[in-house]
């Protein structure tokens, strides 16, 4: 007799679709027997410039040592992100990747008697982690995009357990300040636990910028995320981490395993946090990159979401699944959203002005040869 093994899954497993990563550029270039090295990957938001050489410089040296269990407390790390960050090795919990981070957090604080709340087209990890452990998701519903921070204090019951807040989000590059943020935590109430998400923080420049680890102190009901995979560059290596007060730490500790973030990862996140200049180029070539794809879709016409990441939504029209093949076939690889309800945009990760160059044109070789849908946009 045969089992169906998928009804013995968990009921929130058993709903559930995987993440739908960027297409890696050997998966593309196997598909339609292109050359890799003519393919562009401006898919999941890395950094373009490469990993940092101080970084690479920790990598080769703790080669040696693969034989061996990394150091599950992460000692230099720590240290590390508390001297540049002045909080205490103490309110820091590592993870493979903030991804790692976000589940443990989940697992830690929501059962399947809780309401996680996020927004509408925020991170496709929230509503994940949360199905998985068979809590209930509530999505609250965008304003512009972005989060209706007013809706989602609305959103709150006496079964919410955690908040998530991706300042900036991906997809849509949304951001809020300062102000924002802080009026939005003074309603939360204190027994529902507040998760911003700062991946893009490094990007952020300018007035009103919010950074979540001077909030702690403030609000002990916080959590704040970040990670070592889109500014610093090591996107491969896995490395992220929260900051919030050591009482929520210990607990994070509790369930982590025990050696989430490889010696390689330690390494090079160690290392690349002392190279200010590879962070201030990151930034640089974002900034550039933004303007440069900004500007090209004003000639084409195109509709974007104003981004504070290192990404940028644009809206394509009806026919962005056969533009994104077009974009495909031609070696350049983008993210369709359809899959966050933004069917109509491609989201695309800001790269080296040559690579930005070669999209756009890609994009309008695209947008000017297939052919027009009834309700299409025109080109
Ligand atoms: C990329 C991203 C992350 C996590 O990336 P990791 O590689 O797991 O650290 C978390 N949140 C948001 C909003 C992201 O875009």
């Amino acid at each position: 007799m045969s089992i169906d093994y998928q009804s013995l899954a968990v009921k929130g497993v058993q709903a559930l679709s995987p993440y739908q990563p960027g297409k890696p550029i050997d998966e593309l270039a196997r598909e339609l027997g292109l050359n890799p090295d003519g393919i562009i990957k401006l898919a999941s938001n890395e950094n373009p410039l490469g990993p940092s050489p101080k970084a690479l410089a920790a990598v080769r040296e703790a080669l040696d040592e693969l034989c061996r269990y990394p150091d599950g407390n992460g000692f230099e790390l720590k240290q590390a992100l508390s001297a540049r960050f002045a909080v205490k090795p103490s309110q820091i919990t590592l993870g493979n990747g903030s991804n790692d981070v976000l589940e443990v957090i989940t697992r830690c604080f929501a059962d399947s008697s809780s309401e996680v709340v996020f927004s509408q087209y925020a991170f496709a990890v929230y509503p994940l982690v949360t199905q998985a452990i068979g809590a209930k998701g509530v999505s609250v519903p965008a304003k512009d995009y972005g989060h209706d921070l007013d809706a989602m204090v609305e959103a709150i019951t006496d079964r919410t357990k955690l908040v998530f807040v991706a300042n900036p989000n991906n997809p849509t590059g949304t951001v809020h300040g300062a102000e924002a943020i802080e009026s939005f935590l003074d309603r939360i109430p204190a027994r529902v636990l507040v998760v911003l998400d700062e991946a893009y923080c490094e990007y952020l420049q300018g007035e009103g910028y919010v950074d979540g680890l001077s909030l702690l102190e403030r609000y002990p009901n916080l959590i704040v995320t970040r990670t070592f995979s889109k500014a610093w560059g090591l996107a491969s290596l896995r490395a992220g981490y929260s900051v919030s007060s050591p009482e929520i730490a210990n607990i994070l500790n509790r369930v982590r395993q025990p050696f989430n973030v490889d010696t390689l990862a330690l390494a090079a996140a160690t290392a690349v946090l002392g190279d200010e200049e590879y962070l201030q180029r990151s930034c640089e070539v974002n900034a550039q990159g933004m303007k440069q794809l900004e500007s090209s879709f004003g000639e084409m016409g195109l509709e974007y979401i104003p981004s504070a990441g290192n990404f940028i939504a644009v809206d394509v029209g009806e026919r962005a699944p056969e533009i994104n093949q077009s974009l495909l076939e031609q070696g350049v690889i983008v993210r369709p959203i359809a899959g966050y309800g933004m069917p109509r945009h491609l989201r695309v990760s800001i790269g080296l002005p040559e690579e930005n160059a070669r999209f756009v044109e890609a994009l309008s070789h695209a947008l000017g040869t297939l052919p027009e849908t009834e309700s299409g946009r025109g080109v």
